[in-house]
């Protein structure tokens, strides 16, 4: 065993008995590179991070230029960052009305920890609605809200006052009433498995919120920038939530999380107590340049127009007789096999023939499909030569 390995295994907190556990000596495009010649595509890109792949000339300009300028000036939101400042205007423009305000955080479990903060103080409303199979982080209140009764077993006391209702149930809508301050839940439920809000179903859920004035936060944590085909899943579905929370590709490879409001929902926070939540690094300068730098080129470029027609590859190309099931939208995909053995068996073949895939929190007898969006045909085409030879 190398010298870097055996210091990983004696230092590194892991959060699994079995890390993947590939050394990565540096990465362009699709390509993580080891260091003695190995190669591996990146068919998760990160699991949703690196959507426009590795080394982007943009993004690594973006942050030498601002490592330049200053790291750190004061805590978040309260003196004036140029990339941050410019990365929200950008955000609020391309979102349009209703998204006003951008308040920056460090990760996904954070901007959904202060959004569910940010409905009961804007609401007054104590009572939180959330889906069976969903996945919103793992600190105490994204943890209370996931739908993975046994990622909570023993970890409780979580958060009281937390429903779950099946996803893609409209009569379960009913759970939503006057007493409640919010419902959260994804686009697509990502860790589920590549499971689609069915049509209509974001459109009941946005109904049952008006009808009964609590909020809606959908969590597109995963489905953001381009993953699904369009900016952002919720304008392929023509609804708009309340709140948006966003992290993963949003800080193009460093960290950052946002959740992006109103400004009524917005100001809740600020006064009764003042500094309702408050962090020291969200929005960090260097993130969010390198986030700004991505979000520029994802919108002026012409990748999103590419993204249906790598996920029509994807489908007809991605059969096998071992395949039980292909599920999920643009390219975020979910492939599904029998049971859990084979799901393994397929994955660790497919990283020693060169292809990096990972199961998911909430199934087991699946692999996720997350190429860079920059994915060629060629390299897409190869992927799955890869994928289908390991099964
Ligand atoms: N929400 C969704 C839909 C996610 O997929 C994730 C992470 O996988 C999170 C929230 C949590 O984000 P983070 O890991 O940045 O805390």
């Amino acid at each position: 065993m190398d010298k870097l390995r055996q210091l990983f295994d004696q230092h590194i907190a892991f959060t699994a008995p079995e890390p993947i556990g590939i050394e990565v000596s540096y990465a362009k495009g699709i390509y993580l590179y080891g260091p003695n010649g190995k190669k591996w595509i990146d068919f998760i890109s990160g699991i949703c991070v690196m959507n426009l792949g590795h080394g982007v000339p943009e993004v690594i300009d973006a942050i030498r230029e601002q490592a330049e300028r200053y790291l750190h000036t004061m805590v978040y939101g309260e003196s004036i960052m140029a990339p941050q400042v410019l990365y929200a205007k950008a955000l609020s423009q391309a979102l349009g009305e209703g998204f006003e305000k951008v308040y920056f955080l460090n990760g996904g479990t954070e901007a959904n920890e202060a959004s569910l903060k940010a409905a009961k103080r804007f609401t007054g409303r104590k009572k939180i609605v959330a889906c069976i199979n969903s996945y919103h982080g793992s600190t105490h209140g994204s943890l209370s809200v996931s739908g993975n009764p046994k990622m909570k077993e023993n970890y409780g006391p979580l958060l009281p006052e937390v429903y779950h209702i099946p996803y893609n149930d409209r009569i379960a809508l009913e759970e939503i009433d006057q007493d409640t301050a919010c419902i959260i839940l994804e686009a697509i439920q990502g860790a589920g498995g590549g499971i689609l809000a069915d049509d209509g179903y974001l459109k009941a859920v946005r109904q049952r919120c008006d009808e009964t004035g609590a909020l809606m936060i959908l969590d597109e944590i995963q489905t953001g920038f381009g993953r699904t085909g369009s900016m952002f899943a919720h304008q392929a579905y023509g609804v708009k939530p309340d709140i948006l929370t966003l992290a993963k590709a949003l800080g193009a490879g460093l960290p950052l999380g946002a959740w992006i409001t109103r400004k009524e929902i917005a100001n809740a926070i600020t006064h009764n107590p003042i500094l309702g939540h408050i962090n020291t690094f969200g929005g960090g300068p260097l993130s969010a340049a390198a986030g700004l730098a991505a979000f520029k080129k994802l919108e002026s470029g012409n990748l999103l127009e590419g993204v249906s027609n790598l996920e029509n590859i994807l489908i007809e190309q991605l059969q096998h007789p071992s395949i039980t099931e292909l599920r999920g939208k643009g390219l975020l995909y979910a492939v599904l096999f029998e049971d859990y053995e084979k799901s393994e068996q397929v994955r660790k073949t497919a990283l020693d023939k060169g292809l990096l895939t990972i199961g998911f929190l909430n199934i087991k007898n699946g692999l996720r499909i997350s190429p860079p969006l920059n994915i060629t045909v060629e390299e897409l085409r190869t992927s799955i030569e890869i994928l289908k030879a390991s099964m």
